[in-house]
């Protein structure tokens, strides 16, 4: 594997800010003309990084997290940057009972999918799902002691029983809100991707999802930095 122009696409500004200090990467502030995604770059011994995260909601101050932001700001980044492989990067929710615990790192394998698109059709209803591929990382994962699975989006924190019957039918094991959105642009523009997610709350255990997130988001964002520093020192030797 030799990638030479990546891009890690971010929701919160929480998780991207221990990444842009560890890459050391400057805003490009010619990224998104208005919009309110930003952009951090560095161009060093034949490789560039950059990081994008979706910026800010104008009326809540909020990150913009969630599929919507997700798409146009995969969209936005291949445009601008022409990467040769784009990383969605961020927190997650778990399932305790497939032997996951916060702080665990985990790479996409082999495929991320949604679990709110329903449409029970046939035909349409595997659309929904998307099963979309990534980079084969399963080598990567186990050289650096990371854990894998399939990563799974929809645009809730928290898991309804639909939604948890449509995650396990799927093999989900990753539950988080922006993934699948930014993998269906990179596959439309034929961009290889694959994610690296760090395990802020389990979501089959009697805390609520809310809290386990606040509390556990720092130290997971820490994991993720360390993890995603030796996957991007791995990744080009
Ligand atoms: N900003 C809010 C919470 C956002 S949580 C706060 O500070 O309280 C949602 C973000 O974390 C999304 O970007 C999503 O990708 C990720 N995430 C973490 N745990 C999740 C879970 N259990 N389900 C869905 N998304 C999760």
């Amino acid at each position: 594997m030799k990638y030479k122009n990546i891009c890690f696409i971010v929701a919160m500004e929480a998780e991207a800010r221990p990444l842009i200090k560890a890459f050391c990467l400057e805003e490009d502030f010619s990224y998104a003309h208005g919009l309110p995604m930003r952009a951090w770059s560095i161009k060093s011994k034949g490789l560039n990084i950059h990081l994008v995260i979706n910026g800010q909601d104008a009326e809540s101050k909020l990150d913009l997290i969630g599929t919507q932001a997700a798409t146009l700001n995969t969209h936005l980044a291949i445009s601008h940057f022409e990467p040769d492989l784009m990383i969605s990067a961020g927190t997650a929710g778990a399932f305790h009972e497939k032997g996951a615990q916060i702080g665990d790192v985990y790479l996409s394998h082999p495929y991320v999918i949604f679990h709110d698109r329903r449409v029970d059709i046939p035909g349409w209803k595997e659309m929904g799902v998307g099963r979309f591929p990534v980079v084969d990382v399963s080598r990567l994962a186990s050289q650096l002691n990371l854990k894998c699975g399939v990563i799974t989006t929809s645009n809730s924190l928290d898991m309804t029983e639909t939604d948890e019957e449509i995650i396990r039918r799927n093999g989900g094991e990753i539950k988080e809100m922006e993934a699948a959105a930014v993998a269906w642009v990179a596959a439309l523009h034929q961009v290889p991707f694959f994610c690296i997610k760090a395990v802020t709350d389990l979501v089959d255990v009697p805390h609520a999802t809310v809290e386990q997130f606040q509390q556990n988001l720092q130290m997971a964002v820490d994991n993720l930095t360390k993890a995603t520093v030796k996957v991007i020192g791995a990744i080009n030797f």
